[in-house]
């Protein structure tokens, strides 16, 4: 069942789809098309654009927009080549690995596309406690594992004081990880609390850089001010910060991506989590089609040409929808895998989507299977905090 305001927003959006696929199917309106000095950009022939945004790092909207709204096979391999080339000459052939440890799924929001929405009823909750996380980390540690992401949904338990101590006693046991928390929207104060402690990244998805689409994929109590407000405090409150979005999610058009791919350049994340979109029966949007691979390694390949160093993970998401999905995105150009770190009895209740992988195995098992399939493509998993590089030869 779609809320009133996501039957609205169905319409609106069949609405643009409909004009939008007039536009593509008409190669002569020039209007739709944009110009590289003086010549119009044919639908087949996108290197001319690709060629650009290797150069600049940088399209215009109309032209992010043009090359997903056209892009063929040939602009995909192309995009991918590119992106590979650039992702090895700063990282090599290595792949960073984080340990994902889940840590409740408890949370106070209604996201209307999201498995445990505080509306989900049929969804079995949990909570980690201090010393089941600590020994998470011990656990990953062992195994090779030198970064951390505390990820869960907005629970009132995880006050500052609680999670601050939580930071405090990984950083104090494993001084040479890096801890990343994935723990939604805060004040700013208590970013800077959760700094102090020894937080060293936060990964916070802005979900969609246009805020009309952002209303339609959230509840009214939520605002895209407010998301705008905590990545741009993060960032100065000296964090390695992270935004992403989902690809394929209800509504969205090539030109929410484009502006979605303008916001990742302006904006310069030092992580970007992309992955498709997965319905979740329990939801409103439970009905809805899934987001493909086949965009999400095209985006994945567009953001590591717009932002060369960035830290892409090939999402768990992309393993989900495909059997091969993981080596897809790391052939497209992302660099991270996040191997779930969190207690065998609780991951299938961390569902944000249906038929989420890797929910079974023990965290070892995780670990060897993601390290064998990343040597058959020519990858290789490395014991590593996995800092941001910065290539002086790109855009700082
Ligand atoms: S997406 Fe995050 S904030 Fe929204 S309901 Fe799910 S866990 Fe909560």
């Amino acid at each position: 069942m779609r809320s009133d305001r996501a039957a609205d927003g169905a319409a609106e959006a069949d609405k643009r789809q409909e004009t939008g696929n007039a536009a593509a199917a008409s190669p002569d309106r020039a209007s739709n098309q944009p110009e590289m000095g003086g010549a119009v950009i044919g639908r087949r022939n996108l290197s001319p654009l690709i060629d650009k945004l290797c150069a600049d790092h940088s399209l215009s909207l109309a032209e992010y927009e043009f090359l997903i709204a056209n892009r063929t096979p040939e602009a995909a391999r192309l995009l991918s080549e590119r992106a590979a080339a650039v992702r090895k000459s700063i990282y090599g052939n290595t792949v960073y690995i984080r340990g994902l440890i889940e840590i409740s799924n408890i949370c106070r929001n209604d996201c209307l596309y999201c498995g445990i929405r505080k509306s989900n009823s049929n969804c079995s909750r949990y909570r980690l406690t201090p010393e089941e996380i600590l020994s998470c980390a011990n656990e990953g540690y062992a195994l090779g594992f030198r970064t951390f992401v505390l990820q869960g949904g907005e629970d009132g338990y995880f006050n500052d004081t609680v999670l601050c101590g939580i930071v405090r006693r990984i950083k104090e046991r494993h001084p040479d990880c890096a801890v990343t928390l994935s723990m939604g929207e805060r004040s700013r104060e208590s970013y800077k609390l959760l700094r102090d402690a020894g937080a060293d990244r936060y990964l916070l998805r802005h979900e969609t850089a246009d805020k009309a689409h952002y209303e339609k994929l959230h509840p009214v109590q939520m605002s895209y001010d407010n998301r705008m407000r905590c990545l741009r405090d993060l960032r100065e409150t000296g964090y390695q910060v992270g935004c992403g979005f989902m690809v394929g999610s209800p509504y969205q058009t090539p030109a929410e991506l484009a502006k979605d791919l303008k916001f990742i350049e302006n904006f310069r994340p030092d992580m970007c989590g992309i992955g498709p979109f997965i319905p979740h029966r329990d939801t409103p949007f439970g009905g809805f089609p899934a987001g493909t691979v086949e965009l999400t390694c095209y985006l994945l390949s567009i953001i590591r040409l717009i932002r060369p160093p960035v830290l892409l993970p090939s999402t768990t998401a992309l393993g989900t929808i495909h059997p091969t999905g993981r080596e897809m995105g790391i052939l497209s150009g992302a660099n991270v895998i996040m191997p779930n770190l969190s207690p065998v009895s609780v991951r299938k209740k961390y569902e944000l989507y249906n038929n989420k992988i890797c929910t079974g195995e023990e965290s070892a098992q995780c670990r060897a299977d993601l390290e064998r399939r990343m040597r058959a493509i020519g990858y290789e998993v490395v014991t590593a905090r996995g800092d941001i590089r910065r290539d002086t030869r790109q855009r700082p």
